[in-house]
This record gives structure tokens, C-alpha cells and sequence, in this order.
């Protein structure tokens, strides 16, 4: 991925609404059975090329729910094949959508110190210097 969805999720469909590739799913078809919305790593793009900012965290009314994951890349094969936490999807022909399969786009600009799931996208804001 991407960025991922944690349970402090309000379910308040604001993300769905505005993911430019239809990546996120609401609670009732989220794959995991977990009651949050999910975000599907293997179609983020985390906004590359569409927006500054992944658009999910910057309108999540609940700070620190949406935070950075990994990037969709080979190299994080086995952190996607977590059942626990994805439910990677399959092709049409039935190929697991993995990494391997297809690697998707990610914010190269973030370093990798600063991904994770916990590690997050949104920011507080900064606080006025006074004087
Ligand atoms: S980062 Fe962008 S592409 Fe990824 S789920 Fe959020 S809104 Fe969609
Ligand atoms: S915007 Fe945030 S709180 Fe609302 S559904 Fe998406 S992840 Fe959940």
C-alpha cells in the first residue's frame, strides 16, 4: 500500500467518498470482518499523480486512524500476505493480486523510518510560536 485504516474508524464514509481508484470498501464489505473501513492495498495509489497527500487521511475526521503501511512492492510481499490484517484480492483468472503480481504506485518521497502501520500520515497542527 499504501495507507491503512485502524479501528479508531467512525465509519463516517468520508474516505470512500474521495479515493480517486475506488480503493477503500466501507465496514460491511470491508474482507478482513473487522467493522472499519478497509482500504484495498493492491488498488492504492496513495494519490500519486492525483493528489498532494493521500486524500483518505487528509479529510479523516479521526486523527491518527488512516497511517502510512509499507509500499505495495515486491519487496513487501510477505507484509501484504498478513491474513490478519489484508485480504488481498484475485484477478479474473484467479492470480492472487500481490505485489509479485503488480506493484502499484507509492510516495517515494516518505522515507521508509517514517512507514508502518501506526505511523501517521496526518499531523497536528503545528503550534504558533508566540513572540
Ligand atoms: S491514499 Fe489515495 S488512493 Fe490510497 S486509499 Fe487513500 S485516497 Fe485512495
Ligand atoms: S474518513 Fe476516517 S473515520 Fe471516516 S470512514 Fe474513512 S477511515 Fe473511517
Amino acid at each position: 500500500m499504501s495507507v491503512i485504516i485502524d479501528d479508531t474508524c467512525i465509519t463516517c464514509d468520508a474516505c470512500l467518498q474521495n479515493c480517486p481508484v475506488n480503493a477503500i470498501v466501507d465496514d460491511m464489505n470491508n474482507p478482513t470482518g473487522e467493522s472499519r473501513y478497509y482500504i484495498r492495498p493492491e488498488k492504492c495509489i496513495e494519490c500519486v499523480g492525483v493528489y498532494d497527500d493521500p486524500q483518505c487521511a487528509a479529510i479523516c475526521p479521526s486523527i491518527g486512524c488512516i497511517t502510512w503501511d509499507m509500499p505495495y512492492t515486491k519487496e513487501y510481499e510477505e507484509h501484504y500476505m498478513n491474513n490478519d490484517l489484508y485480504a488481498i484480492g484475485t484477478s479474473k483468472t484467479g492470480k492472487v493480486l500481490s505485489p509479485s503480481h503488480r506493484e502499484k504506485k507509492y510516495r517515494e518521497d516518505i522515507p521508509l523510518e517514517q512507514r508502518g502501520v501506526g505511523k501517521e500520515v496526518q499531523e497536528e497542527p503545528e503550534e504558533l510560536e508566540v513572540g
